[in-house]
């Protein structure tokens, strides 16, 4: 797998990183975009951690491979992630700024932070996020930026009807 490499190399074990090491975190999410590419989806990926570092659910952006338009990234990483009663101490790492319905998402659980990849390809409600008293962290990462512009030039008409515009 693509993270493994650098998760050695910044010393996490396995599926815990430091709660402060924001780039190991999208690095996780980067690895799900990586696989959506390869199954000929989305590459838009995101990882959940709880206040340990701890990775509760990973997923990615599957609407070509479900045919289902509901199935974001954000959504997948937090569907398996399963229950928890509160969701305040979490983080949710996301190779694309978070759309209209994930930012919905975010505040509907009340999820505390958010560690957006990038958001120059696509602003969604970050702004909105933050009005809300939501923790935002931009990584402002090329590699998110590469990752899914290739796609976009390729594959336009998919990446037009995920976004909704
Ligand atoms: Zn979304």
């Amino acid at each position: 797998m693509a993270g493994e490499g650098y998760a050695a190399a910044k010393g996490w074990e396995g599926d815990h990183v430091s709660t402060e090491d924001y780039s190991a975190m999208l690095e996780v999410a980067l690895a799900e975009a990586r696989a959506g590419l390869q199954e000929g989806g989305i590459p838009i990926g995101s990882a959940l951690f709880d206040a340990s570092g701890r990775l509760l659910g990973r997923g990615h952006n599957r609407r070509v491979q479900h045919d289902d338009p509901s199935a974001h990234a954000e959504v997948d990483a937090f569907r398996a992630a399963g229950r928890r009663p509160s969701y305040a101490d979490t983080t949710i790492a996301t190779t694309l700024a978070p759309c209209w319905y994930c930012s919905g998402l975010v505040r509907q659980f009340g999820i505390g932070t958010v560690v957006v990849g990038e958001s120059r390809t696509f602003q969604g409600g970050i702004d909105w996020l933050r009005d809300c008293g939501v923790r935002v962290v931009e990584c402002d990462s090329q590699e998110c930026v590469d990752l899914l512009r290739s796609f976009i030039r390729l594959r336009p008409e998919v990446w037009n009807e995920d976004i909704g515009v």
